[in-house]
């Protein structure tokens, strides 16, 4: 996970989400102020034109925020499907129709993982698990938000074990909402991800490599089996800096469109102190800014 660019939403839908809002915030009673909220969400795409154009805004805006080309926020793996609340409307109906909830995650994370998944931490840092059906005593969310806070000083990404650990200490608030939002998200529990983050990891490091070796070249001779069949068309009569200059550029691009961008942000960390990787940004140091 990455903490997401901040992205404003227009005015006229910034006060169709208030409408909206307003409409659960002045029901008194919790129970049925969460099933208004569930109720005018559902029927968010059936109103009047309006309302209909704010959304299309709302997941418009939400998917040029997105890591990697509309990648899940959360699994950083699967399509972005889905408007996600990260404090879920069950529990926290006054967040509904805010802006600052959303984001956008795949089908597997936002339906059958988090769902009304989420805790709190109370007054001695405890972790809460919310019940169904019952009001949260307050609103400090054991769950990261990625809208606000880098996700990447709480887990980090792990080359060895191709799983995300934990990096303050277990006992202390951050290493409990650490712990309590990878539990939630199964992130380092389904395979399929694990295998994914191995398999990007890799490719990272294959692809830099290549990218080094092309720009020790010194002819065409050497630089031409270098190059992607596919992907690369030059010819021998293209000055050589010039396609090389290409071909940094181009790698540039395909990472940051990539899934798995935790993994690249803890590459970057790795490359001050593994001497593998070292070589790599060595070679071409502004890969660190990439
Ligand atoms: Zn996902």
């Amino acid at each position: 996970m990455l903490q997401l660019p901040d992205k404003p939403v227009s005015e006229s839908t910034r006060a169709q989400l208030q409408l909206l809002q307003e409409e659960v915030n002045q029901i008194p009673d919790f129970a049925a102020q969460v099933s208004k909220a569930q109720g005018l969400w559902r029927s968010k795409n059936s109103g009047n034109r309006a309302r209909i154009a704010a959304f299309e805004e709302v997941k418009r805006i939400l998917k040029s925020m997105s890591v990697a080309v509309e990648i899940c926020n959360y699994c950083e793996h699967n399509e972005a499907s889905d408007i996600e609340h990260i404090y879920p409307k069950s529990f926290f109906p006054s967040r509904t129709f805010r802006w600052e909830n959303y984001l956008l995650a795949c089908k597997n994370c936002n339906t059958a993982l988090k769902n009304d998944r989420f805790a709190i931490l109370n007054e001695a840092d405890e972790v809460i698990y919310l019940k169904r059906g019952t009001q949260p005593a307050n609103d400090r969310a054991a769950f990261i938000n990625p809208r606000i806070e880098n996700p990447n000083e709480f887990i980090i990404y792990d080359a060895l074990s191709h799983n995300f650990v934990v990096i303050p200490e277990p006992d202390t608030a951050d290493g409990k909402r650490a712990h309590v939002t990878l539990k939630i998200l199964g992130l380092n529990a389904r395979d399929a991800l694990k295998h994914a983050r191995k398999t990007a990891y890799e490719n990272f490091y294959n692809r830099l490599l290549v990218l080094v070796q092309q720009l020790e070249a010194r002819d065409w001779e050497t630089l031409e089996p270098l190059l992607s069949p596919d992907a690369d068309r030059f010819d021998r009569n293209q000055p050589l800096q010039e396609i090389q200059q290409s071909l940094k550029t181009a790698l540039q691009k395909h990472f940051q469109k990539s899934p798995h961008p935790s993994v690249w942000y803890a590459i970057k960390l790795l490359g001050r102190h593994d001497a593998k990787w070292a070589r790599l940004f060595n070679a071409i140091p502004e890969a660190l800014n990439w």
